[in-house]
């Protein structure tokens, strides 16, 4: 059964799970659930047009999971809905609405995790499945292994009946011409450099020479979630079509446990957007649970350090939920598409360092 709220709660050792406060030693209010999201990191213009678009797509997932959570379904089930809708969403990037390889081909990168079992599940590479995220649940119970990548997951989402479609189904046309727009100023640069790696010929798969274009719109757009439920468990979810312009067979730190996804009910739910490299180098969201597990840190103290201390500025976000359920969300770049929600009725969301209130 729930807990009332503010009531003392415990996890499966007895160990008191509600904070507090270190001065009074009055036990604080401890949400008895809690859920974050996120939309992406990186540069959005502040006159960008669609911006009301966005807070409302985020309010309306951030809204479906707070239901779920408060009604009582396992966090991992909604860190699953969450992300599936907002691949479902051509908005974001993952699932509909993915980026481009160089190519022109979309390969898209997943990852789920069970904070109370540690059981992962996570796909890397897929051309053909509609809801990443739920062909990573997939592997997480019906496979012996943690990740499958390439051909191999798009036969295994054959092989357990997960809906399927075509490339196109995953092109968008705001994704399509930013495409067309950085591959022409990649092949400009190239000949001009005399860059023989960088050819727009198809032929070069690489990001040799000349430097991806970091900024606008579509690279912010990665998807994630982290929830606590009212049982005290912990999930997170991240998917995404990656980087613009990526190396055919390139992959993420979406679907590498560690780095741009974990959890653990003894410390947090962590889900990471930005550049990948960087978060698989420094294993990012597994830094942010050894902090809490380690040195003690409070999961939001754990967050802005890694943030601050370890990874560079424009770098990305990272969303976290502690096992208390605190919140916390934090990035490096000059935005991120970001949600948070709780029991206690905290429900708001933000794009720059804005933070707005309100439900849809
Ligand atoms: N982290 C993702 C990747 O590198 C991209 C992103 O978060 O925007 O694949």
């Amino acid at each position: 059964m729930a807990p009332e709220p503010g009531a003392e709660r415990t996890n499966q050792d007895g160990q008191n799970l509600s904070p507090t406060n270190g001065e009074t030693a009055e036990p604080m209010l401890a949400p008895e659930w809690s859920l974050a999201i996120h939309g992406g990191a990186g540069s959005a213009r502040r006159d960008t047009t669609d911006a009301e678009d966005y807070y409302q797509a985020l309010r309306d997932v951030l809204s479906l999971g707070s239901e779920q959570l408060a009604a009582g379904e396992a966090s991992l089930r909604v860190v699953e809905e969450v992300v599936a809708t907002l691949e479902d969403d051509p908005r974001f990037n993952a699932g509909r609405g993915a980026v481009f390889t160089f190519v022109g081909t979309h390969e898209m990168d997943a990852a789920i995790m069970d904070g109370r079992t540690l059981a992962v599940g996570a796909v890397a590479g897929v051309k053909n499945v509609q809801n990443p995220v739920r062909l990573a649940r997939r592997v997480m119970e019906e496979s012996d292994h943690v990740l499958l990548s390439g051909p191999g997951a798009d036969d295994f989402a054959a092989y357990v009946g997960a809906r399927r479609q075509p490339q196109a189904y995953f092109t968008t046309e705001p994704q399509l011409e930013r495409f067309r727009e950085l591959r022409a100023r990649r092949s400009a640069a190239a000949s001009t450099d005399g860059d023989a790696t960088a050819r727009a010929d198809g032929n070069d798969t690489g990001n040799a020479g000349v430097p991806v274009d970091f900024g606008g719109a579509s690279h912010l757009a990665t998807v994630g979630a982290v929830a606590m439920d009212r049982y005290g468990n912990l999930a997170a979810a991240t998917s995404t079509g990656g980087t613009m312009l990526k190396r055919v067979g390139r992959v993420g730190d979406v679907p590498v446990i560690g780095a741009g996804t974990y959890a653990n009910n003894e410390t947090a739910a962590i889900s990471c957007t930005g550049r990948g490299e960087e978060f698989i180098r420094h294993t990012v969201a597994h830094d942010v649970s050894a902090l809490i597990e380690y040195a003690s840190l409070s999961v939001e103290d754990a967050v802005q350090k890694v943030i601050r201390e370890t990874l560079k500025p424009g770098d990305g976000g990272i969303i976290a939920v502690g096992r208390n359920g605190a919140i916390a969300m934090e990035f490096n770049t000059n935005a991120m598409f970001r949600g948070a929600a709780d029991s206690l009725g905290r429900f708001d969301v933000g794009i720059w360092e804005d933070v707005r209130g309100g439900r849809p």
